[in-house]
């Protein structure tokens, strides 16, 4: 008996747990959508690399004593978390064929779990864009419309999702890169706190802002995912002691007395009319399941775009140092040992990922330090006090759209400043350091909205009260 296409994670692991499916079964129906979607280079290009029997092995390693709460349950994993039997490669020529000595703590504690890894999934190279066009193996497909991207930078992760080949999926964020892809591909995006967990193995785009993020095709199952690697790891001294509750317990709370803020500096004039629709039936929902609705106000998230593309490329500029080939991956010699950095990192580097060193190497220097890069900083605290100040006023959580289009077609956004738009409504998240998820609110001309829910620190749990909430009340008209 194989698994019905609607069976949560939780489900089902318990249909294994309980004898009516094996673990085999069920890794080999995961390979089986991937192929029936073409998930593949000359397909969909979601997926990186596929491990047929590297997914038998850790299947039949699995010991059925005590099986964990994923056990059986594949998962596909985004190309720039450490993972010790496929290569993890950041979607870079510089690392192409890189595998790891050590393993990322999530992939670890997914394993653990029982969880069965099968897939690296595309991304926009070292997580920098929006669509996964910046792969230096191709651009990846949306697909429930295959001629519109998945989002990013966590694209793939998005799409395998999306595309009904695993129900749990890890990605990274960074400024909206698990949200964003969530709400163009009709699935769950959490990002969680900064510090909630571990980014040990996450190859690093920029320390201060980074965290890796769930997709789930359900509520449930992102809540799953994030139980599953939240939480204290000594591995990085970013990771906090905060306990863990269970999030998929947030499934029996309710709204009543819930305060729920519609901050307008995320409803702007422009915002196109029918996402604003589906964000205003989204509220109406929450209304009526007992949640009062509340008018905020988060004045410097306006600022959030400028001050996301001086850090976020300071920092890049100083992680991405390391690729120098004489460490890591690609080598080009040269006369000397600068031509050699210069010959490997110009050819090792895609375009958008040399404009994001250029940029944070500018705004670094001498000179320019204090009227940008500082100056960003001081923004940076003013957008964080924002958030702070209307949760300490009695909002317990914010609800906005999640992006302001939807999916675009391949090749739409050529200026980079267009692309870079795409993160208006998700990037403070990040500056802020609170956590925020995406669920699907609906749809417009057939394409996926996303509805964003933000919280205060470690606030996760509160969060999916709402998420479950409102899933269930929008039920089939989210994903119509
Ligand atoms: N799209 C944003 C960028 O290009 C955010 C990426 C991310 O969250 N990793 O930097």
């Amino acid at each position: 008996m194989t698994a019905p296409d609607d069976a949560s994670a939780a489900e089902l692991r318990d249909a294994i747990v309980r004898g009516e499916l094996t673990v085999g079964a069920a890794v080999e129906a995961s390979f089986g959508r991937a192929e029936q979607v073409g998930a593949g280079r000359d397909g969909l290009n979601i997926l990186l690399y596929q491990d047929r029997n590297s997914a038998r092995r850790q299947a039949s390693a699995l010991r059925r004593a005590h099986p964990g709460v994923l056990f059986g349950v594949p998962v596909v994993i985004k190309d720039n978390i450490a993972t010790l039997d496929m290569p993890t490669s950041c979607a870079s020529r510089i690392l192409e064929g890189y595998v790891s000595p050590y393993e990322a703590s999530v992939v670890r504690r997914l394993r653990d779990a029982g969880a069965v890894v099968v897939a690296k999934s595309n991304m926009d190279e070292f997580a920098m864009g929006s669509s996964t066009e910046h792969s230096a193996f191709g651009p990846a497909r949306n697909p429930l419309a295959p001629d519109r991207v998945p989002g990013g930078s966590s694209g793939g992760s998005a799409a395998s999702v999306a595309a009904g080949i695993v129900r749990i999926a890890l990605g990274s964020e960074t400024g909206g890169s698990v949200r964003q892809p969530a709400a163009f591909c009709g699935v769950v995006g959490v990002k969680p706190t900064y510090g909630r967990v571990s980014r040990y193995g996450l190859v690093a785009f920029a320390s201060s802002l980074d965290q890796i993020g769930v997709f789930g095709k359900s509520v449930d199952d992102a809540a799953l995912g994030l139980e599953t690697i939240a939480g204290l790891d000594p591995l990085d001294s970013t990771s906090a002691a905060e306990p863990v509750p269970s999030y998929r317990d947030a499934a029996r709370g309710g709204l009543t007395g819930v305060v729920i803020g519609r901050p307008r500096e995320y409803f702007p004039d422009h915002l196109d009319a029918r996402i604003r629709t589906r964000c205003d039936a989204a509220l109406e929902a929450l209304r009526r399941l007992g949640a009062e609705v509340r008018d905020v106000s988060l004045p410097h998230s306006a600022l959030a775009i400028e001050v996301y593309y001086i850090i976020a490329p300071a920092e890049a500029s100083s992680n991405l140092a390391r690729f120098d080939g004489v460490r890591y991956g690609l080598r080009i010699d040269g006369d000397g040992l600068s031509a050699m950095y210069e010959a490997t990192r110009s050819r090792g580097f895609g375009p958008e990922v040399t404009r994001r060193i250029l940029l944070g190497t500018y705004v670094l220097s001498a000179g320019y330090y204090d009227a940008y890069y500082r100056k960003a900083q001081q923004v940076r605290a003013l957008i964080a006090r924002d958030f702070a100040r209307v949760f300490a006023g009695g909002v317990h959580l914010l609800f906005t759209p999640t992006t302001p289009t939807t999916a675009f077609p391949l090749g739409a956004k050529s200026d980079p400043y267009e692309m870079y738009l795409a993160d208006l409504f998700t990037c403070s998240a990040n500056l802020a350091g609170v956590p925020a998820m995406s669920l699907p609110i609906g749809r417009v001309d057939g394409l996926p909205v996303g509805g964003q829910f933000i919280a205060p620190h470690f606030g996760e749990r509160q969060m999916f009260v709402a998420a479950y909430a409102l899933e269930r009340a929008l039920g089939e008209v989210a994903h119509r």
